[in-house]
């Protein structure tokens, strides 16, 4: 059943407001973001593990849940009466899931609607495509495959399970003998290059596509399977896994801005076409760039990602543009503090 949204609050100080979300994924930044913007902040742990938050002092108040199936309305009601606005990452998402997400009626800070553009493939292709993203080839027929894929199931936590396969034979072969009960799967076309995530930044106050930063990620297994020969890895029957580790800065060769620019903005630009208030906030565009300086996208996610965290004090490109360190968290808060200041609150909120 849904409830009545609450009323906005009147105030244009900041101060009366405070910025929360999960303790988890990239918590302590948008935390710092929001303290560094002179805004309070909240974090709600799952008991054990308030540690970091506590230690790093970035939230002015810790609530503490038993786990996250407890995120009802009474916890809401908690946030609603404190005038918080629930900063989403991608842990916030994955543990309350998008229906919970959908009926909450705490402020949210972005556009619920483009979530559901973000998790359904086939729709996530049609904002791509349209977009004019290069995009990998999608084979719709196992019998199709006639070069290399990765095959993705639906939901792999951390690319756990995604496999790689060169012909019919041997997609049949591998998925019969390890998974012969999962049938949601998407073939990809295997794009030979290096992964690169694009963090970007768009403000509905000031209409700007900002390039935040950009990252690597450090995934286990595939990134230290090279340590070993070939033939051992071979021997040790060894099978590539993706599950994400941590995350390294990276820099982009200058001349590939202009058009990592261009990709950004127009994913903006089609996004108004696809819901309300389209796509603003934080946004990162997962990519594969060929040796042919060619770059594919095989991922949005449209929300803050973990691979912002080494930027907490900034990254090379925000440096460029502003005096202060500004990472993406505080970029969130600053995004908020000029809504609630200019009366615009409601430009921000999904
Ligand atoms: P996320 O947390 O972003 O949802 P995931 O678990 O869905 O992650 P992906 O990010 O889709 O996993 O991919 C896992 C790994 O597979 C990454 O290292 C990525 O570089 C690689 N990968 C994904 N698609 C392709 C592709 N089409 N060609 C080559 N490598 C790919």
């Amino acid at each position: 059943m849904s409830r009545t949204k609450p009323i906005l609050p009147a105030s244009t100080n900041p101060r009366d407001f405070v910025i929360a979300t999960l303790g988890s994924h990239s918590a302590l930044q948008i935390l710092k973001g929001a303290q560094d913007e002179g805004m309070r902040s909240l974090v709600i742990c799952k008991k054990g593990s308030e540690k970091p938050y506590e230690s790093f002092g970035v939230a002015d108040e810790i609530l503490s849940v038993d786990d996250w199936t407890e995120w009802d309305e009474k916890i809401e009601e908690e946030l609603i009466r404190r005038n918080a606005i629930i900063i989403p990452h991608g842990s916030f998402i994955a543990y309350i899931g998008h229906d919970r997400v959908k009926e909450m009626q705490v402020m949210y800070y972005g556009t619920k609607e483009i979530l559901q553009w973000e998790s359904d493939r086939r729709m996530e292709r049609q904002w791509l495509e349209k977009a004019g993203l290069k995009l990998p080839r999608v084979f719709e027929r196992p019998e199709d495959i006639e070069k290399p894929v990765i095959v993705k199931f639906h939901g792999a936590g951390g690319g756990f399970g995604y496999f790689i396969a060169k012909t019919p034979e041997q997609f049949y072969e591998v998925k019969n003998r390890k998974y012969p009960k999962e049938n949601d799967y998407a073939i990809q076309e295997y794009i030979v290059g290096v992964p690169l995530y694009a963090h970007y930044f768009y403000s509905p106050l000031t209409k700007e596509l900002e390039l935040m930063s950009f990252d690597k990620r450090y995934e286990s297994n595939a990134d230290s399977i090279g340590r070993i020969k070939a033939e051992d890895q071979l021997a040790a029957n060894i099978h590539t896994s993706y599950t994400i580790v941590g995350n390294i800065p990276l820099v982009v060769r200058e001349s590939l801005l202009p058009q990592f620019f261009e990709m950004g903005e127009r994913v903006v630009q089609v996004s108004k076409d696809l819901c309300g208030k389209g796509l603003f906030g934080p946004f990162c565009l997962e990519c594969i760039v060929t040796r042919k300086l060619e770059i594919f996208v095989f991922e949005i996610s449209a929300r803050i990602v973990a691979g912002t965290n080494p930027f907490i004090e900034g990254s090379p490109y925000t440096a460029l543009k502003y005096k202060e360190p500004m990472s993406t968290g505080r970029r969130i808060a600053r995004d908020i503090k000029q809504a609630i200041t200019q009366g615009k609150l409601e430009q921000v909120l999904g």
